[in-house]
């Protein structure tokens, strides 16, 4: 389960930042191509954040879908799964720019 990794990645950043304050909810951009399920997500996080200031929080997952864009016409191609070609014009090189991501985006903490 890969999800548990990726976790304690998250919850290590959550820490470093909460210190002692305890957390209510974190939210986390994480690209498609990470290959995240939503439900193994949360229970990787509860066991990640188990004992630390993040063990109550609520982890919310935003999935971003992986975007690549074309140099050679310009179109911008839309998939669940990494980008092999241009959906317009069928060229291969085409350049991610969205779909790897891995983002702390935000902590909010118990008031
Ligand atoms: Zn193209």
């Amino acid at each position: 389960m890969h999800e548990l990794g990726l976790c304690e990645a998250i919850v290590h950043r959550v820490e470093e930042r909460a210190g002692d304050r305890p957390v209510a909810r974190v939210r986390v951009r994480v690209g498609r191509l990470h290959h995240v399920h939503p439900e193994a997500f949360e229970q990787s996080f509860t066991i990640a954040a188990a004992g630390g200031p993040a063990e109550d929080a609520v982890a919310e997952l935003v999935l971003v879908p992986v975007v690549a864009r074309c140099p050679a016409c310009g179109a911008e191609t839309q998939a669940d799964e990494l980008v092999l070609a241009c959906s317009a014009c069928g060229s291969v090189e085409v350049e991610l720019t969205a779909g790897d991501e891995l983002t702390l985006e935000s902590i909010e903490y118990v008031a």
